[in-house]
């Protein structure tokens, strides 16, 4: 990679956790945005992809450095995939998982089985600089299910809620190498470490 040194535009200790993990061993050293005292952006965009650029930029801006920024959450179908950009915020406070988890049992404690199919969503940008005109876009989508109880002790947000059918497992069940290597973010960043080495960036 051409810049050594990249800001992680998260403030989310869960994300930075994965991230950290999924970028273990690469040559880049990626530097999380709290090291530089930067506070959160303020996310007003209408989708994943608008949020992650404004992360972005944020970061790029008031860091001086190029920005990876991941925007993510939880599109459940029958809810009309919400909580979708207000996953962190679903029930008021940022950031507040275990809120969060219980209005989305609530939200669906009617809902039979068949019809509680969902996906993590995960939208990573890399920014070169605050004035980018073409940001580097990936995406990264996990099918599964919502449970009508939490289950397990790993991960973070939804994780407990999440059935990953193909794994027997709720996300929270997985162990972490087990989660990177499947999951929404896994997936984009991986398709964003390719793109960018394909660009010589
Ligand atoms: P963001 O920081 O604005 O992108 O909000 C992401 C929110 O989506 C988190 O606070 C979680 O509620 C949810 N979310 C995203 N990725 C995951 C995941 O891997 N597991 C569980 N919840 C997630």
């Amino acid at each position: 990679m051409r810049f050594e040194r990249i800001v992680l535009a998260s403030n989310n200790k869960g994300k930075l956790r994965e991230l950290e993990q999924l970028l273990a061993g690469h040559e880049v050293e990626v530097v999380p945005q709290r090291e530089f005292d930067i506070p959160d952006a303020v996310e007003n965009g209408l989708s994943f992809v608008e949020n992650a650029i404004i992360k972005a930029r944020h970061a790029a801006a008031l860091s001086g450095l190029p920005a990876i920024a991941d925007d993510s959450g939880l599109e459940v179908d029958a809810l009309n995939g919400e909580p979708g950009i207000h996953s962190a915020r679903f029930a008021g406070e940022h950031g507040d998982d275990t809120a969060n988890n219980r209005k989305l049992l609530e939200a669906l404690a009617t809902v039979p089985e068949e019809e509680r199919t969902a996906r993590f969503q995960c939208l990573m940008v890399f920014m070169r600089h605050a004035k980018d005109p073409t940001p580097v876009i990936c995406q990264g989508t996990w099918e599964g299910r919502i449970l009508r109880k939490p289950r397990g002790e790993n991960g973070f947000g939804y994780d407990p809620l999440f059935w990953v059918p193909g794994e027997n497992a709720s996300a929270a069940e997985l162990p972490a190498d087990i989660k990177n290597a499947q999951s929404h973010r896994g997936q984009a960043l991986r398709e964003l470490l390719v793109r960018l080495s394909a660009l010589g960036v």
